[in-house]
């Protein structure tokens, strides 16, 4: 069988630079995208196998131009991970619409629009999509009014993507990360969110980048063929915990 293509949006750096490693170390082919230039290009120059594409995933020329790069490439498109993202937290009265577009336009219609372009070839390779979310999707917090939002979308176009596409053999799934020392979290993250963080998860400390990678790429393998239509939370059970359970814990 010809080597399999993943495509990568978000690839240059943090979690979609792991994922991109992983899919290469499993034999892997990846279309790496991302709309900064500099970064792809140092990130993917020693990379066998990887090919970078500059496009900002929320523009519809930017992106059906790319696909079809890919796709001139490559001749296949075996599975999509959905991945770049933009987070900006603030107060619900001070996130003015400008901000709750650049917000909504990458995480939110970039996810619709990559997908959507890329599902012929998706059809051809009866392949696997997957969509990065977050905890911020599945639970509400402060300051998230638009990154949440467009997570909980996420999550929901997920479900919509595979009850419309399992018939043509094409999987759904999402994957909602919990906190991860990316360029992106670091940037949103105070020390005081970061010591709360720690408090708030079971497992008490913050994730690796190739901890969300493997079950981005474990949902794109053959081994989760029948597994669709479905949110993972790797967070350090941050998703399930209840209130008021971090300071029960430490008055142990
Ligand atoms: P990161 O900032 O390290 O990497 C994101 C990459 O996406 C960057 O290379 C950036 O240039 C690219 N990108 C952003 N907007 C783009 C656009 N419109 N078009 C093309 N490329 C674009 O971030 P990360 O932490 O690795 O985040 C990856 C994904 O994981 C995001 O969707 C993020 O919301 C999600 N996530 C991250 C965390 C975390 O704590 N790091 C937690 C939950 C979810």
């Amino acid at each position: 069988m010809a080597e399999r293509l993943a495509l990568v949006t978000g690839a240059a750096r943090g979690i979609g630079l792991a994922t991109t490693k992983l899919f290469l170390q499993n034999g892997w082919n990846v279309a790496m995208i991302d709309r900064d230039s500099e970064a792809l290009s140092l990130s993917a120059k020693d990379l066998d196998g990887a090919v970078a594409f500059v496009a900002d995933v929320s523009d519809q020329n930017q992106v059906d131009d790319v696909v079809k790069a890919v796709l001139t490439e490559f001749n296949r498109i075996d599975a999509v991970v959905n991945n770049a993202g933009v987070a900006d937290f603030g107060p619900i009265e001070e996130h003015d619409f400008a901000v709750w577009r650049k917000v909504m336009e990458t995480n939110l219609d970039g996810v619709f629009l990559v997908s959507q372009a890329t599902i012929p070839a998706l059809r051809k390779s009866r392949g696997a999509i997957v969509n990065i979310a977050s905890i911020s999707g599945l639970r509400a917090s402060t300051l998230r009014i638009a990154y949440g939002t467009s997570k909980a979308g996420v999550i929901h176009l997920t479900k919509q993507q595979a009850t419309e596409l399992g018939e043509f053999g094409i999987r759904a799934n999402c994957v909602c990360p919990g906190p991860v020392r990316t360029k992106l979290a670091m940037a949103v993250h105070s020390p005081e969110i970061i010591a709360a963080y720690h408090d708030a998860i079971p497992l008490n400390r913050y994730g690796s980048e190739d901890e969300i990678a493997q079950v981005i790429y474990f949902l794109c393998s053959d081994k989760a063929s029948y597994v669709t239509g479905q949110v993972i939370a790797s967070d350090g059970g941050f998703e399930s915990t209840g209130v008021g359970l971090p300071a029960l814990r430490s008055s142990n």
